[in-house]
């Protein structure tokens, strides 16, 4: 890859693709192609083939398709899975039509077995049941793998899988109903102080366990496999930190600066009981995270507190 590499970075408004679109920027490169708005309706067979059509990508990093925190995923399984499935679809298939570009599919973690053993071996996948409260997504990323290489087999395509870690930063989906743990729990720590509350919320048993890693370090670890892996075995994109939800918990009220008491809610879903990747491949070749946790989660904290303050004062804007 050179600077003048066309590269599409395919879902540029998600957490993931947000943070490619920076460092790749950072990073020198002059020709990245569909950003914005002049990112196609990837759900659409048509404006995605016209779109690959017209600009050529040599290198498409795939981080199309919604996705969402367990809440999202047992409220609106059909949807998550449909737009994971047809955004998939259509870019593989635009790709391949168009010039063979590297690509590197970015699935997820929730599309291995729960419980495959941990640390989570790409030799795992497969081997058993998924967790069921994310099951239909999982399910989407799973056949996304599977496609990208059935097209290296049948066509020589060099289509790559990752799997990446449990991700945060900014751009993600702060919602309390949609977003993922982080981003959920420091905007309702946030409301919960700003409303003088005594008490935060936490689903489930705070007992579960994740492996976070903060997405500027994933789009460092993508660009690195982008450039320096051809495998046919997908790769793991971790090497965050682990850490249990009630860690995760403490570590957002202090970022946020609640005082209150931590109550856990376990009428609500725990989801998968772990979740860290072996990232010994990706390691072994060289690469390393940059980020530390806390200093992430206070990053990520403040983008959403600015970004709440920008939304204001444009949605001032637009009523004046
Ligand atoms: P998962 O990694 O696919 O299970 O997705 P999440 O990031 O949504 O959830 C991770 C864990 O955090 C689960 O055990 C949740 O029950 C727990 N959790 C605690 N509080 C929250 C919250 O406010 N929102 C979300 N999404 N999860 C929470």
């Amino acid at each position: 890859m050179t600077p003048h590499t066309r590269v599409f970075v395919a879902g540029g408004n998600t957490l993931y693709g947000h943070a490619l679109t920076t460092l790749l920027r950072t990073e020198g490169f002059e020709s990245l192609v569909g950003v914005g708005t002049t990112e196609p309706d990837l759900t659409d067979a048509a404006a995605t083939d016209a779109f690959f059509a017209q600009e050529r990508p040599e290198c498409v990093f795939l981080c199309a398709g919604r996705s969402g925190g367990i809440g999202l995923n047992r409220a609106a399984p059909v949807e998550l899975m449909r737009d994971n499935l047809l955004t998939t679809l259509n870019v593989l298939a635009a790709a391949h039509r168009h010039g063979m570009a590297k690509l590197l599919y970015l699935a997820s973690s929730c599309a291995y077995p729960k419980h495959a053993a941990q640390p989570l071996k790409v030799e795992s996948l497969g081997t058993g049941p998924m967790e069921p409260t994310s099951e239909a997504y999982s399910t989407a990323k799973f056949a996304g793998w599977k496609l990208c290489d059935a097209y290296r087999r049948e066509y020589g395509c060099r289509f790559v899988t990752g799997f990446p870690a449990n991700a945060f930063g900014p751009h993600d989906d702060f919602t309390p109903e949609g977003g993922h743990v982080i981003p959920a729990l420091l905007r309702r720590a946030h409301d919960a102080k700003s409303r003088g509350d005594a008490e935060l919320v936490v689903w489930g048993t705070g007992a579960p366990r994740r492996e976070f890693v903060y997405s500027r370090d994933l789009a460092r670890a993508c660009l690195f496999v982008a450039r320096n892996y051809e495998g046919e075995a997908p790769i793991n994109l971790g090497g965050g930190t682990d850490l249990s939800i009630a860690d995760v918990a403490h570590a957002v009220a202090e970022v946020v600066g609640f005082k209150g008491r931590l109550v856990f809610d376990t009428t609500k879903p725990d989801g998968a009981p772990l979740k860290a990747l072996d990232s010994a491949p990706l390691l072994d070749m060289g690469w390393r995270p940059e980020s530390d946790f806390r200093a992430a989660l206070n990053e990520t904290y403040h983008w959403f507190l600015h970004h709440r303050a920008t939304e204001g004062r444009t949605h001032a804007r637009r009523a004046v």
